[in-house]
């Protein structure tokens, strides 16, 4: 097939992602060198970045408008770790010389779908060609009042450790992507698998956390990207180095997530320690509970209470339901 009509990369930004930004003003129509944004006053910029690499973090054939969702969200779940409120993002796209152009209508698709539904606009980025994989990277700007941000390195011992959602639906849509699980009914394997594609950043919850009065501070948060055992690490690691116990019996699993591990228990720890839920883990003092269960329950985003925190070197013992700790828990996804 003839391949004359294909679009430069001028004609990708004017026809797929200018619409994108006709939302703000001060991104120009993308058709100047860069955006010039106005920051709330007051205000700090909020700023983070993710990459997706094709055959690393997606299959070359994934669906390209839940790739570019998993991106952004991925983002926003960032933010809403730092009780950010989402503005703008930037979106670099390294494009191999075969990326057929319904790839790139489709990414900008799945875009524009998250934009209306997350309050984004998009104000700029790059446009490359790559001899290497398709590799995509969005910066997402959000803002927060000072002294409101939500750090990992507030936590104390004493705190009880908290979390968003359903923990493990990730790791257990993963495997249902994959191919395991067979013995799961197809909507949970749907749901399941709905949750890897498309997390949830869980942005209302961690913009009113950061919004509570001093009395109900939390101490500290994370989004569980690579895995709620590591993560919980790094709040360990960056508060100083306490220990943290959590109990496998009271980790929140989803109705399907519960079916899968019902039939192979080994499930409960892997599921514990695998990556891609995007929920909150949050460290408070015991007496900030009532009010944390209360904000999940005004927002329809449960939390539960799955561990504490004490004074330690930054261990993250998870403890069975016999009582006993378990040992061998994966220690979530590293590149390097
Ligand atoms: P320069 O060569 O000066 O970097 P570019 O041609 O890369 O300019 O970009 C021109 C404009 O288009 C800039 O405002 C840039 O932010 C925007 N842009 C380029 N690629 C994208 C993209 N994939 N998504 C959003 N904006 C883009
Ligand atoms: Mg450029």
């Amino acid at each position: 097939m003839a391949q004359a009509t294909k679009p430069g990369e001028f004609e990708i930004i004017a026809r797929y992602f200018k619409p994108l930004a006709r939302g703000e003003p001060n991104a120009l129509g993308l058709g100047d060198d860069a955006a010039v944004l106005a920051v709330t006053p007051g205000k700090r910029l909020v700023a983070t970045m993710d990459t997706l690499i094709a055959g690393v973090h997606f299959l070359p054939d994934d669906s390209p408008a839940g790739i570019a969702q998993k991106l952004l969200r991925a983002n926003l779940s960032d933010l809403a770790a730092m009780g950010a409120t989402p503005r703008w993002y930037l979106l670099s796209l390294g494009l191999s010389e075969t990326t057929p152009e319904s790839w790139i209508a489709a990414f900008a698709a799945g875009l524009a779908a998250d934009q209306a539904e997350f309050f984004v606009t998009l104000v700029g980025g790059d446009t490359v060609k790559t001899p290497g994989p398709v590799t995509v990277t969005v910066t997402a700007l959000g803002e927060v009042a000072p002294g409101n941000e939500l750090l990992r390195s507030g936590a104390k011992a004493g705190d009880a450790v908290y979390v968003s959602g359903t923990i493990g639906d990730g790791y257990l849509g993963l495997l249902a992507a994959k191919g395991e699980l067979s013995g799961l009914s197809p909507s949970f394997r749907q749901f399941l698998i709905g949750r890897y594609n498309r997390p949830t950043p869980r942005l209302g919850l961690g913009i009113a956390l950061a919004r509570l009065g001093s009395k109900d501070r939390v101490h500290a948060a994370i989004d569980v990207s690579d895995g709620l055992i590591a993560d919980l690490g790094q709040i360990c690691e960056a508060s100083g180095g306490l220990d943290a116990q959590i109990e496998l019996g009271q980790i929140p699993f989803s109705e399907a997530g519960g079916v899968a591990i019902a039939s192979d228990s080994t499930l409960a720890l892997k599921a514990t320690g695998g990556g891609d839920d995007y929920e909150l883990l949050i460290a408070a003092p015991p007496a900030v509970e009532s009010t944390l269960l209360e904000l999940g329950r005004a927002i329809g985003v449960p939390v539960t209470r799955i561990g504490a925190l004490a004074e330690g070197s930054g261990k993250v013992r998870v403890i069975g339901p016999d009582g006993r700790e378990q040992t061998s828990g994966p220690g979530g996804y590293r590149h390097f």
